[in-house]
């Protein structure tokens, strides 16, 4: 069945919203001042940063806008805040502690501090890809400076309890850093009520540009910078600023907030409805949990059928999807993720990640669900045939 090209690979990048591309637009040629010029094209650049920058404290209901800075992405945040706060806290104590199914922009930061002799506690994570609060007790350590535990999983759509890790780590006087790149803009988030002492934000997950990020410093927690060169981001982070970019951030997250509960509730019913579906047929099982699960998440494996072979013929049938993260896909490893959860790497092998977003429609959902079986039918005996 020929079909128009559907997109369910929301959590690997989305579209741009149009409204975030026309706030942007004067700020490519009218608004082009350095934010740092005194001169009248600088402080218009400035306001509209500053503008963003308010969006952003407010969506994560941060006290002040000077508690966000600036990145080039969620990566740098990641990177800027663990190797920031460990460099800066390393007189305390040189102990971390990291969940296992964080994204590489946290683990790899974490190994590299690791190899410059700081020591990592990997948490344990239970069938669902959820950190149990007390295990983050047992492994706070007097050395311990900085947890890290993110918001939502990237693959298999898990939201972690993150709220109760706060209220622990905060009375242990730990640095508590959240990686929200999932959650920003579709989930509620609040830093105050989730205890957390640094934020990482990314736009392009949520139909703003790509390039352009933030990390939430609380007032008071001592971070190493990263960029030297400048005082831009109250030396914090040297370097231009990305004007149309930070703009259009700004912007991105204004208008997920206004649309967020209309929005996740129609993600939540095209997920039940998806997953409903897929369950019934044959060797299939769902990863992640039940409800604590990202609204547009939905992470399956099928049996006797590998992942890069499905994602094929579904790309030929112009479905788009992913076998779990954009950042491993083409390795041949199995996810650390679902490795983690307790997937035997076979299972893990015939896994893929549908996620949906804004303009996807129930009836691309049913479309895909109307060529799904043929396809796994079509793979797996493929498989067979070649054994
Ligand atoms: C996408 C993503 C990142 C990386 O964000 P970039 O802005 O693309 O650098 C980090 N963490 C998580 C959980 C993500 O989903």
């Amino acid at each position: 069945m020929p079909m128009r090209s559907v997109y369910l690979d929301y959590a690997s990048t989305t579209p741009m919203d149009p409204r975030v591309l026309e706030a942007m637009q004067p700020f490519h040629r009218e608004r082009f001042g350095n934010p740092s010029s005194v001169h009248a094209f600088g402080q218009s650049a400035r306001q509209a940063v500053d503008e963003a920058r308010e969006s952003i404290a407010r969506a994560i209901g941060a006290r002040d806008a000077e508690e966000i800075v600036f990145t080039s992405g969620a990566t740098e945040a990641d990177n800027f805040a663990l190797i920031g706060a460990a460099y800066a806290n390393e007189g305390r104590g040189r102990h971390l502690i990291i969940s296992p199914v964080e994204h590489h922009a946290v683990l790899e930061p974490a190994r590299f501090l690791e190899s410059r002799g700081f020591e990592l506690t990997l948490l344990p994570v239970d069938g669902t890809g959820r950190v149990d609060p007390a295990a983050v007790r047992r492994a706070i350590r007097s050395d311990t400076i900085l947890a890290s535990v993110m918001h939502s999983n990237n693959e298999i759509g898990t939201l972690q309890p993150v709220a109760d890790i706060g209220r622990i780590t905060r009375e242990a006087g730990v640095i508590f850093h959240c990686d929200a790149a999932q959650g920003l803009g579709i989930v509620p988030i609040d830093v105050q009520a989730l205890g957390v002492d640094l934020l990482s934000m990314s736009a392009h997950k949520r139909y703003g540009p790509k390039g352009v990020g933030a990390l939430y410093i609380r007032k008071g927690t001592p971070l190493v910078r990263f960029l030297h060169g400048g005082s831009h981001e109250r030396n914090r982070r040297a370097g231009t600023h990305n004007v149309p970019g930070i703009v259009g951030f700004g912007e991105a997250v204004r208008l997920a907030l206004e649309v967020m509960e209309e929005e996740a509730a129609r993600l939540r019913a095209l997920r039940g409805r998806m997953i409903a579906r897929l369950l019934v047929l044959d060797g299939v099982r769902l990863n992640g949990h039940l409800t604590e699960r990202l609204p547009g998440n939905v992470n399956i494996s099928f049996r006797s059928a590998d992942s890069e072979s499905l994602l094929l013929a579904l790309d030929l049938a112009g479905v788009a999807a992913s076998s779990g993260s954009a950042c491993t896909s083409g390795s041949l490893e199995p996810s650390h993720v679902l490795s983690a959860i307790g997937l035997d790497p076979e299972t893990a092998a015939g896994t893929l990640r549908f996620s949906l977003g804004r303009w996807t429609t129930e009836e691309e959902i049913d479309d895909v669900l109307a060529i799904l079986p043929g396809i796994l039918e079509q793979v797996r005996s493929a498989a067979i045939d070649t054994r």
